[in-house]
């Protein structure tokens, strides 16, 4: 009997990984992840000021402000079709 088959008979099974207790994330404590400005709030989010200055900052991409003022190259040839007169 070889060594090899005598360690495939005593394959010991690893013990089971222990996952450490989650720890309850304190809401009515916790730095605000913009400013780190210790704050409460019911639910996760950047504080009140952050969320202002946020909201102020990207006005323009929602209402399509930024994507009107874009006029866009024109790289391509028009149609000759289009262009051929008759
Ligand atoms: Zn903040």
């Amino acid at each position: 009997m070889s060594t090899a088959d005598k360690s495939a008979t005593e394959v010991v099974k690893p013990a089971p990984t222990v996952f450490p207790e989650r720890t309850q994330f304190d809401l009515s404590s916790y730095p605000c992840p913009r400013c780190e400005k210790t704050m409460a709030a019911d639910s996760y989010a950047p504080c009140q000021d952050c969320i202002a200055e946020l909201k102020a900052s990207q006005q323009g991409e929602a209402t399509g402000e930024a994507a009107a003022a874009y006029e866009p190259k024109m790289n391509v040839t028009p149609n000759a079709v289009a262009l051929k007169d008759d």
